[in-house]
């Protein structure tokens, strides 16, 4: 009804419109992705191309405690040891002579990387495809590294450091809100890789309410996504979490992050692109529409399962998804949650080094409610869950696995849940 009434009105103005631009739509983009700028081994327009031209809407060059910006130069050595003996000239092929910038000749030639500023109006001038500015904040405490993404960020911040973990997030959350507030834009911090170094527990993760979003899957083959016989999955990382937040500390669950992290573009190499990604709901390519759909929980994470539709009626108490079908293959879908007549305590644990880890929990904590075959599943909750998740697996081998047996997966958002009044942001 409300659609058929703006175009009626549309319509009675004499205006030309596009319907379909009013609309919401699913925006698929990358937001974790490295270069040339810091530890990638491809040019950043190389990259950003590649995304587009595998149909992503917008993507994130988040290169470690550096923006794509100012004067870098590089040298011939360092570029072909990273990117291969054929990197410049794959370059050059690309973008023309005329794009590459250079100095000195032979084995003392030097290329300047290209700012985002100046290759980002080449990719966005036919409207399809976004650039967004990203930072990995690259902090570390306790000995291990504490990474954090910046998406749409406006000025570079390097990592301001702390005591412990959580310390170090806190203050980083801390930097990234004064400079949301200073530039009047949104920017969304998430916590990387949890389980990269065995870094931060789940219990760190609950503790530091400020921060609302966790990598929950990343192609890093490195980041340890599965944990191992001391450590948590990051999945269950992020179950415990939520439960410790939602049940103690009257604080909202975190949102689940898919990215690629990725390094490594020229087909070798392992942490490539093209493993994960966010669909965001939005209805138009703009930075901080997007990033502000991301702070409001519109998206969802995919490794391959895409989905027209999740819907969440709060009044009837129903988390509903429709997944968009691929021939011959088929999906089941968990829904996971955490009831309030969960056993929710746990044992203390540390890994065989010595070192703290995520604790023991009972079965009861990020457990499966129910699991629905097929292209429309739907979950009825029954009043007594803390939150509630889907995650849809699929037959579909991924891609390019980093995870034994690894199918393709999609996973949505907590929803019913709900926190005292004060504590809302
Ligand atoms: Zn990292
Ligand atoms: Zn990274």
């Amino acid at each position: 009804m409300g659609r058929l009434l703006v175009f009626i009105l549309m319509v009675l103005n004499g205006l030309t419109v596009n319907l379909e631009a009013e609309e919401k739509v699913w925006l698929k983009g990358n937001i974790h992705t490295h270069t040339f700028w810091s530890d990638g081994n491809e040019f950043p327009e190389m990259i950003a191309s590649w995304y587009k031209q595998k149909g992503y809407d917008f993507l994130a060059l988040s290169d470690h405690n550096i923006l794509s910006k100012g004067e870098k130069w590089m040298p011939i050595a360092q570029l072909q040891s990273r990117g291969g003996s054929d990197v410049v000239d794959k370059y050059r092929k690309a973008f023309g002579d005329q794009w590459v910038v250079t100095r000195g000749s032979d084995e003392k030639l030097e290329v300047r990387l290209r700012t985002l500023e100046e290759f980002r109006k080449g990719l966005e001038k036919d409207g399809s495809f976004l650039m967004i500015q990203s930072e990995e904040i690259s902090d570390r405490s306790e000995g291990v590294p504490v990474h954090m993404n910046a998406t749409n960020i406006q000025e570079v911040i390097a990592p301001v450091g702390g005591a412990t973990v959580r310390e170090a997030m806190a203050n980083n959350l801390r930097a990234v809100a004064e400079q949301a507030r200073r530039t009047g834009k949104p920017i969304i911090l998430h916590l990387n890789h949890p389980n990269f170094g065995y870094a931060v527990t789940a219990e760190d993760l609950a503790a530091v309410v400020q921060e609302r979003y966790v990598e929950i899957y990343n192609g890093h083959p490195g980041v340890n996504v599965l944990g191992d016989s001391e450590h948590a999955s990051v999945e269950s990382i992020w179950d415990i979490a939520n439960t410790i937040r939602l049940s103690q500390l009257d604080a909202p669950p975190l949102f689940g992050v898919g990215t690629d992290d990725s390094h490594h573009y020229h087909g070798r190499g392992t942490s490539r692109p093209g493993r994960s990604w966010i669909m965001v709901r939005g209805d138009k390519l703009d930075a901080d529409a997007i990033t502000t759909s991301i702070s409001q929980g519109d998206f969802y994470s995919s490794s391959g399962v895409t989905l027209s539709e999740v819907s969440f009626d709060s009044k009837k108490k129903k988390l509903a998804l429709t997944i968009e079908p691929k021939e011959g293959v088929t999906y089941s879908t968990r829904f996971i949650g955490t009831r309030k007549t969960a056993d929710l305590s746990s044992k203390f644990k540390k890994s065989a080094a010595g070192k703290v880890v995520t604790r023991i929990y009972s079965e009861d904590v990020g457990a499966t409610l129910a699991t629905v075959e097929g292209l429309n599943p739907v979950y009825q909750l029954q009043g007594d869950e803390l939150y509630v998740r889907a995650v849809v697996t699929s037959t579909q081998p991924h891609v390019d696995p980093t995870l034994p047996e690894q199918t393709e997966q999609a996973w949505t958002q907590p929803v019913g849940w709900s926190i005292s009044t004060r504590n809302r942001r």
